[in-house]
């Protein structure tokens, strides 16, 4: 399927403004392609704030936009909390129907940067451990709202002189139960004639979807995949996946190969740290063996306690023990650098200490 950015662009934006299409958005200002071509260019690669500032627009066009509600960013910032290093911040926005999601720049030395973005208001798939999947599903993202969240940020760097360098999607909600969606978003941030943020910049994290795993490896694109995995048998993982009982872990795993024998492509396995759950030694040497001989690597996440959810954090040696048995096993591993512990940045946290909780919604099925 092709996905054309500036098409993607102009859809969400008009229908913002109460259009029912982009060509009746196109007769009623009489635009011709040039006129949307600078739109969509002021907007996604310079940054500006909104059509108001586009000045090679007539001033008469410009206030007519600007009057007809024609915005360039559909989120509004409610909230933004930075750590004590300033090296994290955390957005909490709210959408048009009042719905908050969250999204985490962090500045690491140098000029990396990486932003951490969701994908949905909620998420379905209720992780025991997962402060966003206590809370429920709200709705999907349109491609517009995920790719607002990174112009959002782009455009507090770039008064900064810097810009985003990588782009994951590990904030609220699960990617590919909004696949389209999320795809589109990636076609807008990949975009070189707009935003213009390459492929293997940008990691799409899922709790494991079969059906959507195939689906993204037809697409062959170079967009990263991480894998949810957080347990290294069935038993564990289902005991707080609930996804694990409709993909169990021999079908995920089947897929991961399918993945790599078709793209050639690493994936990457995330593992957060549960303090007595699944962080012994029998579970590494588990782990290990799942993962031997593949293409893949594994990242351990120090877990971010949450107050609505009964786990603690492995403490630090214990990780490190576990990243050695792997290591020896010829595993490659990595262990994620904490970030933000004191703004509470992990997935759905921010928006917990905000919002009352909605009710707890299961994972039915996937899309
Ligand atoms: N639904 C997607 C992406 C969202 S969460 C997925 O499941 O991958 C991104 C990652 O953060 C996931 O690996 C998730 O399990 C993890 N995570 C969620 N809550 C966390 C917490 N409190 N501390 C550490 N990692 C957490």
């Amino acid at each position: 399927m092709t996905r054309e950015p500036l098409q993607i662009w102009l859809r969400d934006v008009v229908s913002r403004a109460g259009f029912p299409n982009v060509d009746e958005f196109i007769a009623h200002y009489d635009l011709k392609p040039y006129r949307f071509r600078q739109l969509y260019r002021a907007a996604t690669k310079e940054l500006l704030g909104g059509p108001g500032e586009v000045t090679p627009l007539t001033k008469e066009l410009r206030e007519s936009l600007v009057a007809r509600g024609v915005a360039f960013s559909a989120i509004e910032p409610v909230l933004l909390q930075r750590s004590q290093d300033a090296q994290t911040t955390k957005g909490l926005f709210r959408l048009h129907d009042g719905k908050e999601i969250e999204a985490v720049l962090m500045e690491h030395y140098g000029d990396r940067t990486t932003l951490c973005l969701s994908s949905q208001a909620g998420c379905a798939f209720a992780c025991a451990f997962c402060s966003t999947g206590q809370a429920g599903f709200n709705r999907n993202l349109t491609a517009g709202e995920i790719f607002d969240q990174a112009w959002f940020f782009a455009r507090e760097l770039k008064a900064r002189d810097k810009r985003i360098t990588n782009l994951v999607f590990m904030g609220m909600g699960e990617p590919f139960h909004n696949y389209e969606a999320v795809m589109e978003a990636v076609a807008l941030l990949n975009d070189p004639q707009g935003f213009g943020l390459g492929h293997r910049h940008i990691t799409i994290s899922t709790v494991g979807l079969v059906d959507k795993i195939e689906a993204f490896a037809a697409e062959h694109c170079q967009v990263n995949l991480a894998i949810s995995l957080h347990a290294p048998n069935d038993k564990l993982r289902s005991s707080f996946m609930p996804v694990n009982r409709r993909f169990p872990l021999a079908e995920l795993m089947a897929a991961c190969e399918r993945y790599v024998e078709k793209t050639r492509r690493k994936v990457f396995f995330e593992y957060v740290m549960l303090a007595g759950v699944n962080d012994s030694n029998e579970s590494a040497r588990e782990l290990a063996a799942l993962m031997r001989g593949h293409l893949y690597h594994v990242n351990l996440i120090p877990y971010n306690s949450t107050p609505d959810a009964p786990f603690a954090a492995t403490p630090d040696p214990r990780i490190w023990e576990f990243a050695k048995i792997l290591d020896e096993a010829g595993v490659p591993v990595t262990v994620r650098q904490n970030m933000g512990r004191d703004i509470a940045a992990a997935c759905g946290q921010l928006r917990a200490e905000t919002q009352p909780r909605t009710s707890k919604v299961r994972a039915a099925g996937s899309a």
